[in-house]
């Protein structure tokens, strides 16, 4: 595939990752995804066998623009302090964190089977416009509670959402996000370059909003296509917008707008919302996940064998394959 899922480079040493009050109150369990990054693992709260999903942030990664000060004068990466602050259902929620001397531990609510919309977009989901619309809204929908708190994620893209079996998606990964203010344009691009936006390619400043719908443009055409829509920076900045299929007017004329070259041309977040192809009816109730995408049974029931809390003798018994005991007994990797 000719979309390539970043890459973390860090090599971590497990140990040190969980190592603290964080190991006293969670049991750390397999790498998410395919393991191309190294510190995002699902985990299981001990007291009561809650799954969740453990993000592990190496303190000497973080850059200096992205500490912030938490209430009890502590200092807190800012992508741990702003998904503290944030309640929205399309963002995901932090449920406890903690930290050592070389990380910090954020715990996070496990959402569907961990699926993000990369691996979703993998495997050519057969998506029509009614449901392709839902999805996408929701995102625009975190993204307009964002821009009214003045915070710019500025990393959207298909690997920074996740998907449940009833396509309800949530934005995670605050790692380059930001507050934004009126009168201060910003410099520096911290995001992907797949979804950066021509004038920020060139150089120029941004204020936040015009390159945040940009990315949005990126993963909508991503989204509808499953490809992306220019090659590299120079075709960014110069080339056309194609479209390799047909699709309906209103979604043309929206993505190209959303991915119009001149920032003060392009779709304006509530012109986005206000949309008709974002407004359309969707019967959601219509489409089932298993034939929406080729899943394995956990994924398109993750709640039948993750009911929220694990391990109760009178819930329908979980079967093997999806016992986190069973998979953490079974890896030889894993500390006691
Ligand atoms: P990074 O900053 O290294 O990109 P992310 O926060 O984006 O880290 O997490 C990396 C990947 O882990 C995501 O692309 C997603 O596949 C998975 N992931 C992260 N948080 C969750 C979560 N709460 N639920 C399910 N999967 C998650
Ligand atoms: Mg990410
Ligand atoms: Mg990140």
């Amino acid at each position: 595939s000719s979309r390539p899922r970043s890459m973390s480079l860090v090599s971590q040493s497990g140990e040190e990752q969980i190592a603290g009050e964080y190991n006293k109150n969670y049991a750390t369990l397999k790498q998410i995804g395919k393991g191309a990054y190294g510190c995002v693992k699902m985990a299981y709260r001990r007291a009561d066998r809650l799954l969740c999903v453990a993000k592990f942030i190496l303190k000497e990664k973080v850059g200096a623009a992205f500490w912030s000060d938490a209430p009890d004068g502590r200092r807190v990466p800012l992508e741990l302090s702003l998904l503290l602050m944030l309640n929205h259902p399309n963002i995901v929620r932090v449920i406890d964190w903690f930290e050592n001397d070389k990380y910090f531990q954020m715990v996070m609510e496990k959402h569907g089977a961990g699926m993000d919309l990369f691996e979703f977009i993998e495997r050519r989901p057969r998506l029509d416009e009614p449901l392709l619309s839902y999805i996408f809204r929701q995102i625009g929908q975190a993204v307009e509670y964002l821009h009214s708190l003045s915070i710019l994620h500025r990393d959207i893209k298909d690997e920074n959402v996740i998907i449940d079996n009833k396509f309800h998606v949530k934005l995670i990964d605050f790692g380059s996000a930001t507050f934004m203010s009126r009168d201060t344009l910003f410099s520096t691009f911290y995001g992907t370059t797949e979804y950066c936006s021509p004038e920020v390619l060139a150089g120029n400043k941004y204020a936040g909003p015009e390159l945040e719908m940009w990315s949005m443009g990126i993963t909508l055409y991503v989204l509808t296509f499953f490809v992306n829509p220019f090659s590299d920076i120079e075709d960014t900045i110069q080339g056309p917008l194609t479209f390799p299929q047909v699709v309906s007017e209103e979604l043309e004329q929206l993505l190209r707008w959303m991915l119009c070259k001149d920032p003060l041309a392009r779709c304006t977040v509530p012109q986005l919302m206000a949309h008709a192809w974002m407004r359309q009816p969707v019967a959601i109730d219509h489409y089932a996940f298993q034939d929406v995408v080729d899943c394995d049974r956990h994924e398109a029931n993750p709640e039948m064998y993750f009911s929220g809390s694990l391990g109760s003798p009178r819930s329908a018994s979980p079967v093997s394959l999806a016992d986190p005991l069973a998979k953490e007994r079974s890896l030889p990797s894993e500390p006691v």
